[in-house]
């Protein structure tokens, strides 16, 4: 445990100067709390702060940066708290940032196709804002409603359209940053080639609230897509549908904006919590495949030559949604799996491996083996066409506490060695947060994280930002 200082009424006067007496929650229990987790379903990794400012500029959070090294206080940031590893939970105490002030679109540069936004935007109104000008984010994260493209970057978030358009990473060209000790700094810009200097934007994305707090982003945007269709396919058995995700893409030669794979589990759970008749009730698998392309001929062959794939697969039955309200439907319950899991039990694992594509089958049969062997319920869903697979492993109600706080570790360890052996990781986009620091020396070594620590130590020497988050400085 860090030494750091308890805050005192006169940090959290400094705290009021800083930001605005209205925009500092002390001493209030219940609005502190709202900050002390995310959705982390198991509450067991909250941890309360000791107060939560509202910042609007890059010049306030520099200031409280200072503050918080003159006083040994940690700092949290935090955006729309939508997070599944506890990244925004202040492990600490201290001061949470919450940047839900910071949320204006700053400027759509067309002649560019970029845009310049502040951390607080939710991700789905940046695509709402595009939308007249042509252009389009391809961030597609399934919490897009609610999450911020400040937590967007700071955990690289993936998504449903990673497949075709890869992370939020490849879209962020430029960040201004608050540094740990408080100074503003300009990385990178609307620039799509630079070399000058070490590649700092791409080491801040990911970063989860650690090396710098971002307080404008720089996105680079694609031309809206023309035309697109979904494709819904069934399977009778988990081993065909995923067996079928690597033939499509290689087969078909198409590479899909989105493949989607979800259990009967997991299909279940979400039609049930948006009452929705169950889709497909034999299905023991779903593929949700999306297509987009420069017109409705060429999304039409692609889609032919997919749903040819998965046909010759073994899928049973292959359904086209080419317009919008059919589309929402079948996206709504896939957007709606996690939540739905979560009301299952308080006591469940959200895990996000990813492997090679090529060894999804290998990572789903290993799954199984695991689910019989501890005797535990695991739905899974995902992101299959990236090799990223959400599992949850949920406590069977009849267990003692006692027997799931020992069986949990021994099947986590199991999972992520059986991912790591396939050439795997244990988040592909989740994030470490502290839910998964414990597990991160299994797949990183020992001079990997000594590379970590000495980039955390050289910007942050009191360790003051999100301290104890991805592993042990
Ligand atoms: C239903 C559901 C579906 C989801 N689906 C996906 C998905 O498909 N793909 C995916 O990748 N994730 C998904 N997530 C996880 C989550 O939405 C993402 O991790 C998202 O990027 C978090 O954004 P946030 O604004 O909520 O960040 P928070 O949870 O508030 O914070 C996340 C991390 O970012 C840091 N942070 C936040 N803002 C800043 C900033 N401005 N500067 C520096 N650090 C900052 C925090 O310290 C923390 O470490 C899902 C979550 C839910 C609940």
């Amino acid at each position: 445990m860090a030494n750091y200082n308890p805050m005192t009424s006169e940090d959290a006067r400094e705290l009021a100067g800083i930001v605005g007496e209205a925009h500092v929650v002390w001493r209030d229990a219940e609005k502190l709390e709202a900050c002390s987790h995310d959705e982390t379903p198991d509450r067991r990794w909250a941890r309360m702060p000791e107060a939560v400012a509202h910042p609007r500029t890059a010049g306030e959070i520099a200031a409280i940066m200072k503050l918080a090294n003159r006083r040994l206080i940690p700092v949290t940031p935090r955006g729309a708290g939508s997070g599944l590893s506890g990244g925004a939970v202040p492990l600490h105490g201290g001061i949470v940032l919450h940047l839900d002030r910071m949320d204006r679109i700053l400027e759509i540069d067309r002649e560019n196709m970029m845009a310049v936004v502040e951390p607080g935007v939710v991700t789905n109104e940046i695509n709402e804002a595009l939308r007249p000008a042509g252009l389009f984010y391809p961030g597609y994260p399934m919490s897009l409603e609610t999450c911020h493209i400040g937590g967007n970057v700071a955990e690289n978030a993936g998504g449903a359209k990673a497949v075709k358009y890869g992370v939020t990473g490849r879209y962020v060209l430029g960040l201004e940053v608050v540094t740990p000790t408080g100074d503003v700094v300009q990385l990178g810009g609307k620039r799509v080639k630079d070399v000058t200097g070490y590649d700092l934007v791409q080491l801040m994305v990911g970063s989860e609230g650690t090396l710098g707090i971002f307080t404008r982003i720089t996105l680079r945007l694609m031309p809206l897509v023309k035309a697109s269709a979904d494709l819904l396919c069934v399977f009778r058995s988990v081993g065909e549908a995923i067996r079928a995700v690597p033939r499509m893409m290689t087969q078909g030669a198409v590479i899909p904006a989105a493949v989607e794979f979800m259990d009967r589990d997991s299909l279940r759970a979400a039609c049930e919590y948006l009452n929705e008749p169950p889709a497909a009730p034999d299905a023991e698998a779903m593929l949700l495949v999306t297509v987009e392309g420069a017109s409705a001929e060429a999304v039409e062959r692609d889609y032919d030559a997919l749903g040819r794939e998965a046909l010759a697969a073994g899928a049973i039955e292959v359904f086209v949604a080419d317009n919008r309200t059919t589309s929402e439907r079948v996206w709504r319950i896939r957007r709606n799996i996690s939540e739905a899991l979560s009301l299952i039990s308080r006591n469940q694992s959200n895990e996000d491996i990813v492997v090679p594509i090529a060894a999804i089958p290998q990572l789903v049969d290993g799954l199984r083996a695991l689910s019989r062997k501890w005797g535990l319920f695991m739905p899974c869903f995902g992101h299959a066409g990236d090799g990223n697979m959400h599992v949850r492993i949920v406590m069977d109600p009849a267990w003692t506490m006692e027997r799931w706080n020992e069986t949990l570790p021994q099947a986590l360890r199991e999972l992520y060695l059986l991912t790591a052996s396939l050439g795997g990781t244990i988040s592909g986009e989740h994030g470490i947060g502290h839910k998964r620091k414990a597990y991160v020396p299994l797949v990183l070594s020992e001079p990997h994280l000594n590379m970590m620590r000495a980039i955390k130590r050289g910007l942050d020497p009191n360790n003051v930002l999100n301290p104890g988050k991805k592993f042990d400085v």
